[in-house]
């Protein structure tokens, strides 16, 4: 029997009905012999509710505090869930993250995981309970408690289960597996059997929330088997070869079927900001760059463009909370270089195809350019690498970009 590592994402515990269900699912598992130690999100909106409470008091509360306060909302849905599984004659017992002491560093709202005790679960495990963790949560060396970023429960299931060594971790979301891209904005999006870590990686830091980027860090760099599945849907016990059991997320493998494009992901949540007529010399890029990263803003994509009569234009973008910041340090540069003018614009979406396929094959640029070009829609970034295009569109465009491409590229197809 098998030690499974399972997390419950906020819509599966959106309600007490669903919570109920919930420990159902895990019961059936028990029923067979496996090991179970389950890691709950808050309920559904409850994060969101917790960000706004504090944003009516402060723009930019107290790091320390924010996460004191984030964290309460998985603590009511571990309490919540043990009970349902007591009351099914499922002795289970709830952690917070203190009491599991999951260690990270002290980067209060997007804190990293340093190192997991085991030695507690494990003798929990031994008795036959099942360990009920809060996600998203954790504690650094002086004892304060942090949270891991947004979409940051992902990430305590996959470190648990590296930590424990599990058989598997599996991720139960309101969708039954990873999708060629978002089926709530293409319908025909089409459920993949597998992907590598490195396409997920990818859809994942382009914008796919279906798992946050740094839980397939981990299950990658700790070789943590990792399955996202839907917990509307009855676990399927029998079948050899995973059908209806969500998405196997994967190393490359030979015989893996290498479609081109595996999937399109896509960024709402980026601004663009334009510094116009700098006058061009060696350094530039430096005098522009370092002052927005010495503020803490992350960049993503850059262009610059060719220089004409001694000047010329630098874009590159940020996320959207980062706008207003790195415009106030923008203008600032300016002033100093001499540069005519600073735009900031937040009305656009990053659209990204991604496939490990792309590396051995040529022309998928020109084809994404082409389909997006005979629906008019204009493209204002382009950046590649191995395995992506992304191009910046209006954000207009976001939906009709997707749909275009998923279907020029033919992903409703296997
Ligand atoms: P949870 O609360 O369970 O963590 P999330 O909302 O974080 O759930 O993630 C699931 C959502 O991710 C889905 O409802 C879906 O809209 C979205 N999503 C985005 N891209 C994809 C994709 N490529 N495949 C599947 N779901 C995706
Ligand atoms: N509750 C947190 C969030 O909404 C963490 C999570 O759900 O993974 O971001
Ligand atoms: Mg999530």
């Amino acid at each position: 029997m098998a030690l499974i590592v399972q997390k419950f994402g906020g819509t599966s515990v959106g309600t007490v009905e669903r919570i109920e269900n919930v420990a159902q699912r895990i019961k059936k598992f028990r029923d067979r012999g496996d090991d179970i130690v389950v890691v709950v999100s808050a309920m559904s909106g409850e994060t969101n509710r917790l960000v706004a409470l504090a944003q009516s008091i402060d723009d930019k509360p107290n790091a320390r505090e924010y996460d004191v306060l984030l964290s309460t909302g998985e603590q009511v849905t571990i309490a919540l869930l043990s009970m349902a599984l007591n009351k099914l004659g499922v002795p289970a017992r709830s952690y917070t993250g203190t009491q599991v002491h999951i260690l990270t560093d002290s980067a209060h709202n997007k804190a990293r995981i340093l190192d997991i005790e085991e030695k507690n679960m494990r003798s929990n495990l031994n008795e036959g309970k099942v360990i009920v963790v809060a996600g998203f949560q954790g504690v650094d060396e002086e004892g304060n408690i942090t949270t891991l970023g947004r979409g940051g429960s992902d990430t305590t299931a996959v470190a648990l289960a590296a930590a424990l060594k599990a058989d598997e971790c599996q991720i139960y979301t309101d969708v039954d597996g990873v999708y060629t891209t978002d089926p709530r904005v293409v319908p025909e999006a089409r459920r993949l059997d597998k992907i590598t870590f490195e396409e997920m990686l990818e859809m994942a830091s382009l914008g796919s929330k279906v798992l946050q980027i740094r839980a397939v860090e981990f299950a990658g760099k700790y070789n943590v088997p990792l399955r996202v599945l839907s917990s509307f849907d009855e676990p399927n016990f029998d079948s050899d070869d995973h059908t209806n059991n969500g998405t196997l997320i994967t190393y490359e493998e030979d015989e893996m079927e290498q479609a081109l494009i595996s999937g399109i992901a896509f960024n709402r949540d980026e601004a663009k900001l334009t510094i116009l007529g700098v006058p061009d010399k060696p350094g530039v890029a430096y005098s522009i760059l370092g002052p927005i990263g010495d503020s803490n803003v992350e960049i993503d994509m850059i262009i610059q463009n060719i220089s004409a009569d001694g000047t010329t234009d630098f874009t590159f973008t940020v996320h959207r909370n980062d706008l207003e910041e790195a415009q106030r340090v923008l203008t600032q540069v300016a002033n100093d270089l001499g540069a005519r003018e600073v735009k900031g614009d937040d009305k656009i979406v990053k659209i990204s195809l991604v496939g490990v396929g792309m590396r051995s094959h040529a022309g998928i640029a020109s084809k994404m350019f082409k389909s997006l070009a005979e629906e008019g829609i204009n493209i204002i970034m382009i950046a590649t690498s191995e395995i992506k295009i992304s191009v910046v569109v209006d954000e207009k465009y976001l939906e009709l970009g997707v749909r275009t491409l998923h279907s020029a590229f033919g992903l409703e197809e296997k």
